[in-house]
């Protein structure tokens, strides 16, 4: 089964990073204008900036601030980077604090040349660690599962499965995962641990984009929605299923998309969303 075609973007959110170039006003100013109702702020788009009065102006443009990215980096060899880690997070609750994100998304770590199992453990005592200060902020973490490409680097927790067993050992209702298409679409258990997910409460956040073939970038060539070979409509469905009714946030880091014109690339990002989401 597939989900209902889209037929607004009520529920259309667009991450900063996605319109890379932009400021946060030309941003803020040009999303509200194509109707955009979401939008998930990245740290560096606030770099320099009054954090408060950042949130204010989002708010002013009619835009819902839906999460903040991103918090995590958890592992390390060294107790001292791990304790650096901790002290990062702290600042990042604060901001999104300070911002009115009422969720953080997490890219927990991972060391190169370090056992996955040890970093996945220093990924949990760090969300344990910094769980007080999320819950005295009134701000949610969500664990992002990556795609294993990342496992070196990036993330240790590479499946919704292996985010699923974290979150629900955590059990906490501050803690959820962050569902990412382009992370999770090749795996065969996928339906199944969405539906978990949500059985559980902890399904916080979705993302989307498209996969390409050829990927000509592993990091920055993430393609439209409909662009290449993710069945979005499929994976929405399982979402709904599992009772997500937030925003849909597209979330694209593509260097030749960065590099044309920004306006015109909103206007085709809100045509794929609602043709091909
Ligand atoms: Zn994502």
């Amino acid at each position: 089964m597939t989900a209902a075609p889209l037929r607004d973007t009520s529920r259309l959110c667009i991450h900063t990073v996605t319109t890379k170039p932009w400021s946060l006003e030309e941003a803020a100013q040009a999303y509200s204008n194509a109707g955009v109702s979401g939008i998930t702020v990245w740290r560096d788009a606030l770099e320099g900036r009054d954090i408060t009065a950042s949130g204010q102006l989002l708010r002013d443009s009619g835009l819902e601030i839906i999460s903040l990215c991103r918090g995590g980096f958890f592992p390390g060899a060294a107790k001292a980077e791990r304790e650096d880690s901790l002290t990062d997070n702290r600042r990042i609750i604060e901001i999104a604090h300070d911002l009115e994100a009422p969720l953080i998304v997490l890219v927990c770590g991972a060391v190169p040349g370090q056992p996955l199992e040890q970093s996945r453990t220093q990924i949990r005592d760090g969300i344990e660690a910094i769980l007080p200060d999320a819950e005295a902020a009134g701000v949610r973490l969500a664990i992002e599962p990556l795609h294993p490409m990342y496992a070196d680097n990036r993330s240790a927790i590479n499946t919704l499965g292996q985010a699923n067993d974290m979150a629900e050992a955590i059990d906490s209702s501050s803690v959820g995962i962050a569902v990412d298409v382009y992370h999770l679409w090749w795996d065969p258990d996928l339906e199944t641990e969405i539906a978990r997910c949500g059985r559980h409460g902890n399904l916080l956040a979705y993302h989307i984009c498209d996969w390409k073939t050829p990927t000509t970038d592993l990091l920055l060539d993430r393609g439209l929605m409909g662009e290449g070979c993710i069945p979005l409509r499929r994976i929405r469905e399982w979402v709904e299923a599992a009772g997500f009714s937030g925003h849909h946030e597209v979330e694209i880091f593509s260097k030749s998309y960065w590099e044309g014109d920004q306006h015109e690339f909103l206007n085709n990002i809100t045509e794929a969303y609602l043709q091909h989401s």
